[in-house]
């Protein structure tokens, strides 16, 4: 059997250092279930409780059940000259319900002196005094050693020295960090394949690369081919600087190239699907050239190109797209196929006959072509397979709706949106004032039907998100926004698009409310809450 590589995912903590990058609790979550279904094994989520937002998303995940995935918790070793025990950090890490805490110590005396002002001698023992700590609460600990590969040109006895440290106070996991990003391929392989000689026996090694001389995937593949069994990435390599080596790329190339064990075989398929879904969530424009997973991965232009591929793919390209879930002609997201739209129709309780699949995959090609992207979209993929069942009731007319921005000369900026519906033979004219133009809409429009639709009040907006499509066109570019939206027990996201920003918001905001209103989630909504268990 194929021998077994983990892959550890730090887009949650690492990935948001990225120029840009911000998710609230709940995307975060939404990343983590992405990256359990791919088939990740551990999944960093940031340090419990380091701001109240950190706090939320600890105590939601918590909260979750993962069928691959542990949820590791991230700090650092204790301060200098002080107990672990008494360190409040580590505290909250022993406190939190991680299984596994990955703590980051210093290796390099280059920053022992100039950063941390620490002794050497003082540092070991931090390392090793919070790894027992931490052991000694029942955690399973990785150690990550910072600058590991700037200390081995340094002084490589010292590092070792560390690593030892941390190993012999119970870490279970040495990962190497090429934390500047500053190594090639050739001197991991050399610091690795000393390190798992030494101590590869007693604990596993890791790998922790950025991609700063552009070789993070590079270092990643030569240290796992060194005895590195465990290897942290982010998804599409996001992060600060450079980004960090490229899980997507990373997975692909360990499974299909290498021959590891690391997912199976149908989670491998989630690939393209999930790295562009976690790209949406993170409002990150897709990159077409991204191997394996990027829109033009499998595209194939010239004519000579388009002739060899058909009559035998291997001739033009290196692996077989389905592998990771792409598609070779046309480059169209992963709902356009029948299973997918049959299943999620399942799930939805809608009954939907062969013909119907069929026009719905037509739909969302077309759809994608004019710039809509509804693999975050549950909630609009949810109407639109309704609309071709048959089974779709729009909660009003619309007869039109208009908005007033106004600024004033003391700087104040006020908006008011009236709007024209008709429900059940009934006409409602309402006005409503609101920070901005899609609050005063959505304002307007629930002030409007709030009564005939008493579960709207459940149905709250959570996040807006907006990107510019064809930026070359500048003002006058197409606008995508994506909402989304939640009633307490569960969130969807919708989606608009429009040269009109205000058009678009309005088209995912009706949406977002259709969806919210759908049967199954107005049931949900219905039943009591579960009652309250006071623990142990
Ligand atoms: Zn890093």
């Amino acid at each position: 059997m194929a021998e077994q590589v983990l892959l550890y995912d730090t887009t949650l903590r690492d990935g948001m250092q990225g120029e840009g990058m911000s998710l609230s609790a709940d995307e975060k979550v939404r990343v983590a279930h992405a990256l359990d279904e791919l088939g990740v094994h551990l999944i960093e989520a940031g340090f419990p409780s380091s701001n109240p937002k950190e706090e939320a998303l600890f105590e939601l995940l918590a909260g979750e059940s993962f069928a691959n995935a542990e949820i590791a918790a991230f700090g650092m070793t204790r301060r200098k000259d002080s107990a672990a025990a008494d360190d409040p950090a580590l505290r909250l890490l022993a406190d939190c319900f991680a299984p596994v805490c990955t703590i980051v110590g210093k290796t390099w005396s280059l920053h022992l002196e100039k950063v941390t002002r620490v002794d050497p001698e003082e540092n070991l023992r931090m390392i090793a005094d919070s790894v027992a700590f931490l052991r000694g609460t029942g955690k399973r600990v990785i150690y990550d050693a910072e600058h590991f590969f700037d200390a081995w040109a340094d002084d490589s006895a010292y590092a070792l020295r560390c690593l030892r440290a941390a190993a012999e106070a119970g870490a279970e996991n040495l990962t190497l960090c090429d934390t500047n990003g500053a190594t090639l391929p050739a001197q991991i392989a050399e610091a690795t394949a000393t390190v798992v000689a030494e101590l590869g026996d007693t604990v596993q090694v890791g790998i922790h690369t950025h991609d700063d001389a552009g070789c993070g995937v590079a270092n990643s593949l030569a240290a796992v081919e060194q005895g590195a069994r465990l290897v942290q990435g982010t998804v599409n390599g996001y992060g600060e600087r450079c980004g960090n080596a490229n899980l997507m790329t990373i997975l692909a190339n360990l499974q299909l190239k290498l021959g590891y064990d690391c997912v199976a075989p149908g989670q491998l398929e989630r690939l393209t699907e999930t790295a562009h879904l976690i790209d949406e969530l993170c409002n990150v424009s897709p990159n077409p050239n991204q191997p394996y997973v990027g829109a033009n991965a499998f595209a194939h232009k010239g004519g000579m190109h388009v002739a060899g591929v058909n009559r035998d793919a291997r001739t033009f390209e290196h692996i077989d797209p389905e592998q990771v879930g792409a598609d070779r002609r046309l480059l169209i997201s992963e709902l356009s196929g029948k299973g997918t739209v049959e299943a999620r129709a399942a799930k939805t309780g809608v009954a939907l006959d062969a013909e119907a699949a069929a026009r719905v995959v037509e739909r969302v090609k077309e759809l994608e072509h004019r710039g809509y992207h509804l693999e975050a979209a549950d909630g609009s993929f949810d109407l639109l397979i309704r609309k071709e069942a048959g089974d779709y009731e729009p909660l009003f007319r619309l007869e039109s709706w208009r908005v007033i921005v106004e600024k004033q000369e003391d700087g104040k900026v006020q908006t008011e949106a009236t709007i024209k519906i008709w429900v059940g033979g009934e006409r409602f004219v309402r006005t409503s004032e609101g920070n901005g133009p899609v609050n005063a809409l959505d304002n307007a429009l629930r002030d409007a039907i709030a009564e005939t639709y008493p579960h709207l009040g459940d149905i709250e907006l959570v996040n807006y998100k907006v990107r510019i499509l064809d930026e070359s066109k500048g003002t006058g570019a197409a606008t995508r926004v994506l909402l989304d939206a939640g009633d307490g027990s569960e969130t969807w996201g919708t989606i608009g698009v429009s040269e009109n920003i205000i058009e678009a918001s309005w088209e995912a905001l009706v949406d977002s409310l259709e969806a919210g209103m759908l049967p199954a989630r107005v049931e949900r909504g219905r039943q009591p809450a579960a009652p309250e268990v006071s623990s142990p």
